[in-house]
């Protein structure tokens, strides 16, 4: 029921470029969003937040990342869905 809110049971958090916000994926799960998103270390949304930052700045939306980063995001891609 508290889904949303509650990541301490090994849920995930990613980015996603394409909604421009943080999602949370439940273990176990399929992501529910088939878009532009990558995941990011964090045990909490704060962390997670600022794991972003600290990866991709204050880039929002995919078209808002250097030309540099969008490699990068896809190598992210491609390892989290191993
Ligand atoms: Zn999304």
């Amino acid at each position: 029921m508290a889904a949303e809110r509650g990541t301490e049971n090994g849920s995930s958090y990613a980015w996603c470029f394409s909604h421009g916000r943080l999602h949370v994926f439940q273990a176990g799960q399929d992501p529910w969003c088939t878009a532009e998103w990558v995941t990011v270390q964090g045990a909490t949304r704060e962390a997670a937040l600022a794991a972003k930052a600290e990866h991709f700045g204050d880039a929002q939306f995919f078209d808002e990342l250097p030309a540099g980063q969008h490699h990068a995001l896809i190598n992210a891609r491609g390892a989290a869905s191993r």
